[in-house]
């Protein structure tokens, strides 16, 4: 590494874009010191960004920094969570972390914590292949937490935003194809729903962010609420480019079982629909209702003429049992 550890510290990551006063210290000592005001759980959650796996060797420095909170940013929100505290465990190629693509990563990493009012309390900061691990810390009252065990018979299902654009840029990157920028974005800069989950308190029953597809996700609900749900396919809110690769392709599986989408998936009981269509306008996010929580396990997808489809792939995974 060309510079030190002590030197990446200091220069890209000690400075917040802002200093919150229930951080009684931040960087700089062996913890940092929080003070969690009374009446409220921390909401703490844990993600891994590994280099080859979850990003494209060569992905921009800025929006790695910026996906990286991104997606933690995203378990908060589902969760109902208000965004408070952040460390970042680095791990860095020696001789690659320059300078400019520290410069870069901080920035996308910090203007986005400034954003969320999210400051970095700490760290580690080590030599070896390039991976990024993200430590969040939230506030939520215990009784408002959006779990994914509360969804229940008759709900409707939600979702935000719109499905499977992300899935659509890694293949296209794969085939060395360039992405529309909006199909780019989806993947490098999502934008984590945090005052949509905020505002989801007391209306959502569950509520799950979208990280490894719509299936997945939603059937993590499902198990979890001890139900099953049905889907329509032609109800799914889709991108004009998802839209025509699908027509050409008949290839649902990027909709449904895609990774990386960051989009929220909730259940409504019928009396708070209206709450949620209000909430759409109010907050500027689609919020599209996709389907309805019945009794058993499973999901079903119906086409358009109320068939059910098989989709062959749930998400992606990591291990395969
Ligand atoms: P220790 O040896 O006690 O673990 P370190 O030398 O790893 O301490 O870190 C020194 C200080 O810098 C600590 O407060 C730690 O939280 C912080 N820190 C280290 N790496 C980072 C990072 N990438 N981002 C923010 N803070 C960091
Ligand atoms: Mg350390």
């Amino acid at each position: 590494m060309s510079i030190s550890e002590f030197d990446i510290i200091g220069r890209f990551f000690t400075d917040s874009e802002l200093s919150r006063a229930d951080v009684l210290l931040g960087v700089g000592d062996d913890c940092a010191l929080l003070q969690p005001p009374e009446g409220y759980a921390l909401a703490v959650s844990t993600d891994t960004l590994v280099e080859g796996i979850h990003f494209f060797a060569g992905t921009d420095a800025e929006s790695l920094g910026h996906k990286s909170l991104a997606v933690s940013l995203s378990d908060l929100a589902a969760m109902g969570a208000e965004p408070c505290w952040v460390s970042l465990a680095l791990t860095l190629p020696a001789g690659e972390a320059d300078v400019s693509w520290l410069e870069a990563f901080s920035d996308g990493f910090l203007s986005l914590a400034g954003q969320h009012g999210l400051q970095l309390i700490g760290g580690d900061t080590t030599s070896g292949p390039l991976s990024i691990t993200v430590t969040i810390h939230g506030l939520v009252r215990p009784a408002s937490a959006l779990k994914r065990s509360a969804a229940e018979v008759g709900d409707s299902v939600f979702v935000s935003g719109l499905l499977g654009d992300a899935a659509l840029a890694v293949q296209q990157l794969q085939q060395n194809e360039l992405p529309s920028p909006s199909i780019r974005d989806a993947l490098e800069l999502p934008d984590p729903r945090v005052s949509l989950g905020m505002a989801l308190v007391g209306i959502a029953s569950a509520c799950i962010d979208i990280s490894d597809g719509l299936l997945a996700d939603l059937g993590h609900i499902c198990k979890a609420s001890g139900c099953a749900a049905e889907l329509e396919l032609a109800k799914l809110p889709l991108s004009d480019e998802m839209r025509a690769y699908i027509k050409n392709t008949a290839d649902w599986r990027k909709v449904l079982a895609g990774g990386d989408d960051y989009e929220l998936c909730f259940t409504v009981p019928a009396a708070r629909r209206q709450a949620v269509l209000d909430l759409a306008g109010e907050l500027d996010i689609p919020l599209t209702e996709i389907g309805l929580i019945k009794d058993g396990n499973g999901i079903r997808c119906l086409d358009q003429n109320g068939k059910a489809v098989t989709i062959s792939e749930t998400g992606y995974r990591h291990f395969h049992d």
